[in-house]
């Protein structure tokens, strides 16, 4: 499970000058900003510490990152089957073209490639959209018409219609009820196959009674064969996808000469036998190791892992992410995870709803060194694996928070003009400036570790008697735990904090973001329909009314502009308790009417106002709806006899560089 951030807009401009010591050596600022184009701010991110690993780390890191990048047509071929002959005519045109770059046609044409290239296809990353192209269809016939390589007139013609049909394969992935799921998706996964077969064709080989059961579907293209059976086309060596998974299981070899021990070459050895033989059970075994290895520095996922792309949420995007452990940082989550059960006896809810032995989640800080596949170029900032149910039941999961990430996003939103928009004063914007990264940060481990980990049913309650409503009731009960303690002494005890105010840089964005700001990513005349922004509203609201009697948190109109006032932390602290002691009863009774009534209260309906206003102000700046990565490059320092001495990182390539230069060194599947 992927947390996903920043899909969308910027939450708040968060602005960094508390980080880590190694900026200091730092001669000029890091440029993180890279590219801007259509609804797009395309970013690069730091890799600290990286230097400091060891020579057999940092190979290990250079032939995982190498594997990763190389699944990335797998991921393109996935998402559409023009993609990839798409791409190779869009780029022969890109890098021949010596008009004029002042037209029009051209622009749009660039600007259509760049949107392409960010969503590894024609449609867009998150609304699923197919790109309107801003260039006319004979302008692109004329540029065809000069490449010395053109494809065949047919191909051209089928790759026209891709581009200028709005019909044609209008939509990735269609979620809408009551149309035929898979033949209204114009994803890659199936062919010719309708919703209802492929539903028939998988209960006939589910074992409702197999308490491990297989990821089915995960690894597969659903198709049918000549006699009109159907069939799945494995993605493995010598199935679909061979000669780009070759490559992969070669690199990983590769990569497992410089395991860190035996329990990670282990995990490599039974993702290889995954790739290799495509066994579903495979990849089940190669996820119980990866998530019961905890004591490497290097770690990586490399799979087909979410199911997003899927309408019926099968079969899995390719994607790998290659990181390492920030271990300063992760002392955060070790401490915090260590006193679990302090927190557990402390929190404001009722004891019958309490753990005697709480286990906090164990999660850490990590390093991304590469992104890759379905995590490129946009990318979460904190992921939670493996995805199947009863191996996290029975072997846990791993939870990570990717703070060079997290660190990027922050850094690049100084300046962009947010806060001086939003923020109601001057004291609380310099408030936000000092803390609000570091109490962002620990609000997502203390979530993530603590909240959804704490709590317990009463006896006989049905783990899903909160129904629609149960993902809303559950990140909030998670927030509240986590808003609650951040103003908690026990985090300057133990050292997370070092300043009692700190935790209000996050109470003011929490509740300017709930109340307000994160409408930004909601159409106008919409509801709020994702769980964590229903969280967040619905808290928002319901500490802003019960603390109405004693004017907690006030709405302040100046010319014309509303902004967000809190003028009593401690109550609205106390708030945040009482919120979660009525959600966790709920919870722990399955207190259905109850939970439905908050939400449906609180969390759902937008005040057409407000929800106009935060639009209008938001349009003035220039800040992109969306972001994603370049990648950094490493690159093998030999000797005179070809001895690999060191492997060093740089930063200086581009958006359109580095995606050229991607499809044409890890070109696995085209031409
Ligand atoms: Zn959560």
């Amino acid at each position: 499970m992927m947390k996903s951030l920043t899909a969308g807009a910027v939450a708040l401009t968060l602005s960094a000058t508390v980080m880590s010591c190694s900026d200091k050596t730092e001669e000029k600022p890091f440029d993180y900003t890279v590219d801007r184009f259509a609804d797009i701010e395309v970013l690069r991110y730091q890799v600290h510490g990286f230097e400091d690993l060891t020579l057999n780390q940092k190979l290990l890191i250079y032939y995982l990152t190498e594997a990763a990048i190389t699944g990335r047509d797998m991921l393109w071929d996935q998402n559409g089957k023009y993609n990839l002959a798409l791409r190779n005519l869009l780029e022969d045109i890109y890098t021949n073209y010596n008009g004029d770059k002042n037209d029009e046609n051209w622009k749009g044409f660039e600007t259509y490639m760049k949107q392409v290239w960010f969503a590894n296809g024609i449609h867009h990353h998150y609304s699923m959209d197919k790109f309107t192209p801003a260039f006319s269809r004979e302008w692109m016939e004329a540029q065809i018409a000069n490449l010395k390589d053109a494809p065949s007139a047919e191909e051209v013609s089928t790759l026209l219609t891709v581009v200028f049909d709005p019909q044609f394969m209008a939509k990735r992935v269609n979620q809408a009820e009551g149309a035929d799921l898979i033949l209204t998706s114009a994803n890659n996964l199936y062919e010719g196959v309708t919703q209802k077969e492929v539903e028939d064709y998988y209960n006939a080989l589910k074992d409702t009674t197999d308490l491990t059961p297989v990821s089915w579907g995960l690894n597969t293209r659903v198709t049918k064969d000549e006699n009109g059976n159907i069939v799945e086309q494995v993605y493995k060596v010598g199935g679909l996808y061979s000669n780009a998974i070759t490559r992969i299981v070669e690199l990983l070899n590769k990569a497992s000469e410089y395991a860190e021990n035996d329990a990670q070459r282990d995990v490599i050895a039974k993702l290889v036998d995954f790739y290799t033989t495509g066994s579903l059970k495979a990849f089940d075994d190669y996820s119980i190791a990866w998530a019961d290895e905890t004591s490497s520095q290097v770690d990586f996922i490399n799979g087909f892992i979410e199911s997003y792309g899927d309408p019926l949420g099968m079969t899995g995007a390719y994607e790998s992410i290659v990181n390492f452990k920030d271990i300063p940082a992760s002392q955060r989550t070790e401490t915090i995870s260590g006193n679990a059960q302090w927190f557990e006896d402390n929190s404001p809810v009722d004891k019958r709803f309490k753990k005697e032995n709480v286990k906090g989640v164990t999660a850490k800080v990590i390093t991304a060194a590469i992104l890759a596949g379905d995590a490129y170029p946009a990318t979460p900032i904190g992921i939670n694996l493996p995805n199947a149910n009863w191996i996290r039941a029975a072997h846990g999961s791993k939870s990570v928070t990717i703070e060079n990430i997290t660190k990027a996003y922050d850094e690049a939103s100084h300046g962009n003009g947010f806060n001086e928009e939003f923020v109601i004063d001057e004291p609380t914007r310099e408030l936000l400036e000092n803390y609000l990264f570091v109490t962002d940060n620990l609000h997502t481990d203390l979530h993530e570790c603590l909240g959804h980990a704490s709590g317990r049913l009463l006896p006989g309650v049905d783990p899903d008697a909160l129904k629609a409503h149960g993902s809303t009731l559950e990140e909030a009960r998670a927030d509240l735990f986590a808003l609650y303690y951040l103003a908690d002494p026990k985090l300057l005890e133990l050292g997370l904090l070092d300043n009692p105010d700190a935790y209000k840089a996050e109470y003011y964005k929490y509740i300017l973001n709930g109340l307000m700001t994160q409408l930004m990513r909601i159409e106008y005349g919409k509801d709020v329909e994702e769980a964590h922004m229903r969280n967040r509203k619905l808290i928002s609201e319901w500490v802003y009314e019960k603390g109405k009697p004693e004017n907690v948190i006030e709405y302040v109109v100046r010319d014309g502009k509303t902004y967000i006032q809190i003028n009593d932390y401690n109550r609205l602290r106390e708030l945040f308790g009482e919120l979660l002691g009525e959600i966790q009863r709920i919870k722990s009774e399955g207190d259905y009417a109850a939970g439905a009534a908050l939400v449906e209260k609180y969390a759902v309906k937008v005040d057409p106002k407000i929800h106009k206003e935060v639009l209008d102000r938001y349009s003035t700046l220039n800040i992109a709806p969306y972001r994603g990565f370049v990648n950094p490059v490493y690159t093998l320092v030999k000797d005179n006899d070809g001895n690999i001495t060191d492997v060093t990182v740089s930063f200086n390539e581009d958006y359109v560089e580095q995606m050229l230069r991607y499809s044409k060194q890890y070109n696995t599947l085209s031409k």
